[in-house]
């Protein structure tokens, strides 16, 4: 097959069948099968790279030249960035052929993919029932796009959830690398201390030849890390006798539905028999990351969402009486309840009085959360535990209640405050409804994670 072929296959596949799922924010047809063309002449040349006229999706947070980039928001509705994100450069530079960009929750602020201002993306799992299902959030568009085969990949991001969250609600495999790993240049931001780019497939082995692509050092993100970049692909066939499984006791409590919990066992008595061994250990300061992310995450976006302001680019309100009022009904017009209720809480927490009580605690939490997972990683290879509290639930049913729908990542959220790469694995089926398995290594584990998931595949 050629890639214009290919190419054309899927974008019929999008017109035919994103209705039901609402996973696009934008299209770029002409683009792919421009690129798809001239992918195929690479290959004619000899010049093929493995990822060479393959066809993707991008998350529409990541800047991409002159395509226009939302973020899934009314701020950004008409924005095409003069530049494209290092990462988005990366796969062109690999000859691969993007496909448009998928549907998110506004400014990566969400479990469920509800907040975006272009509508709510629906779980392909269960689509054609009258209640439908959240893919999870904020990448929902990406794992919805890949689970309905309308993209063989797409990359994601995830600040407290956002890959793993998503992929596990839509039985695919997304991969959170290590903080530092991939560069967020160009990919825009949230909350910057916990941002990290990463990548959605079916299987494991895609996710790893997108890794590739993705990850390594950028002089334009000052927390890049200049470290090598192994071949992720070469070591999926490693056997895993002798790995060691910590199995986290704060992640198999009482949050947790027994049908989940004994899918989760299920699936680790498989990676028994594939010669791992299991031990139970603690994080104990675990039960406080949900309140620490909502302070670290709301007050990095606070300072990071003050550059939408009428002014520089962006949504502009109409008629502004004065500078104060175009700032005021910029922001008040442009900005969802979800994104206006983070800035609210970021700013009260930075704000003087209440710094120490509030951000400079949080930071001290996170860092005795590091920590616990340091500890942990003295004894195990892997961590693992289920990414959810419960599979994919009804459309509506948390939106009035953000405290309830911030739980969704409490198994996720931890990982992000330490930095740590994480992945969520396709463990079977509850209620008919897939289940994701978490496998959590220590830094710069990321080939370890990608060969545990593949031998589970
Ligand atoms: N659900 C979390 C939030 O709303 C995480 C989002 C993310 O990882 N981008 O902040």
């Amino acid at each position: 097959t050629s890639s214009v072929e290919l190419t054309q296959q899927f974008l019929d596949r999008i017109k035919n069948e994103d209705s039901k799922y609402n996973s696009f924010i934008t299209v770029t047809e002409e683009q792919a099968l421009a690129d798809a063309k001239a992918a195929d002449q690479q290959r004619s040349a000899g010049n093929a790279t493995p990822w060479t006229g393959i066809p993707f999706a991008h998350k529409d947070i990541f800047c991409t030249n002159g395509v226009r980039t939302t973020c899934g928001s009314r701020m950004l509705e008409n924005f095409a960035p003069p530049y494209d994100a290092t990462v988005t450069e990366n796969f062109r530079k690999a000859g691969a052929v993007c496909l448009g960009k998928t549907n998110m929750d506004e400014f990566a602020m969400g479990s469920s993919n509800e907040s975006s201002h272009f509508g709510p993306v629906t779980n392909p799992w269960g689509a054609g029932n009258d209640q439908k299902r959240v893919p999870g959030g904020s990448s929902g568009g990406s794992a919805a796009a890949v689970a309905a085969h309308l993209v063989p990949a797409a990359t994601a991001t995830d600040t407290g959830g956002s890959i793993r969250q998503p992929a596990a609600l839509c039985g695919i495999t997304g991969l959170k690398p290590t903080y530092g790993r991939v560069s967020r240049y160009g990919m825009i931001a949230f909350a910057s201390s916990l941002d990290q780019g990463g990548t959605m497939a079916r299987t494991a082995e895609d996710n790893a030849l997108m890794l590739n692509v993705m990850a390594g050092f950028d002089p334009k993100d000052s927390t890049s890390i200049d470290r090598e970049v192994p071949d992720y692909t070469a070591t999926l066939n490693e056997p895993l006798k002798g790995l060691r499984i910590g199995l986290p006791r704060e992640y198999f409590s009482d949050q947790l539905t027994p049908a989940m919990e004994a899918q989760i066992r299920a699936a680790i008595r498989e990676y028994e028999k594939l010669g791992a061994t299991v031990k139970d250990v603690s994080l104990p300061n675990a039960n406080l990351a949900i309140a620490a992310y909502y302070v670290i995450a709301p007050a990095e976006a606070s300072a990071n969402l003050s550059r939408f302001d009428g002014v520089r680019y962006g949504y502009r309100c109409e008629n502004p009486k004065d500078l104060m009022d175009l700032y005021t009904r910029t922001r008040a017009e442009g900005f969802g309840t979800e994104v206006k209720r983070r800035i609210l809480v970021g700013t009260y927490a930075l704000s003087h009085g209440y710094y120490d009580a509030y951000y400079l605690k949080a930071q001290k939490v996170r860092r005795l959360i590091q920590q616990d997972f340091a500890n942990a990683f003295k004894d195990v290879d892997v961590l693992m535990s289920p990414v959810t509290p419960s599979p994919a639930f009804v459309q509506g049913e948390k939106t009035n209640d953000p405290v309830t729908m911030y739980l969704e990542d409490i198994f996720t959220i931890a990982v992000n405050l330490a930095g740590l790469p994480a992945m969520s694995v396709p463990a079977g089926f509850m209620d008919g409804l897939p289940v994701g398995l978490q496998i959590i290594g220590d830094h710069f584990a990321e080939a370890r994670l990608l060969n545990a998931a593949h031998q589970f595949q």
